[in-house]
């Protein structure tokens, strides 16, 4: 697990230092993040190709603490 992840086409980063572990994001997309010690992470087994980018976005958008950086 790591605060970043994606591939060539999107770049995904969780700032720790805003996050407060509210676990929205996981309950969004429990394929791409899990929340350990009250913080999000990426998941090492993201399959990135069949990910929905809107969707990513608008958890992004969804989270409390701003705490998700969404690039391409
Ligand atoms: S929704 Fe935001 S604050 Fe909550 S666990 Fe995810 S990244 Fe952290």
């Amino acid at each position: 697990m790591s605060a970043e992840g994606g591939n060539d086409k999107v770049r995904i980063f969780v700032d720790h230092g805003s996050c407060s572990g509210t676990a929205h994001c996981q309950q969004s997309m429990p394929n791409v993040f899990v929340v350990a010690n009250r913080k999000a992470q990426i998941r090492d087994d993201v399959d990135w190709d069949s990910i929905d980018v809107a969707q990513l976005m608008a958890v992004a958008d969804s989270c409390p603490w701003y705490a998700i950086t969404i690039s391409s």
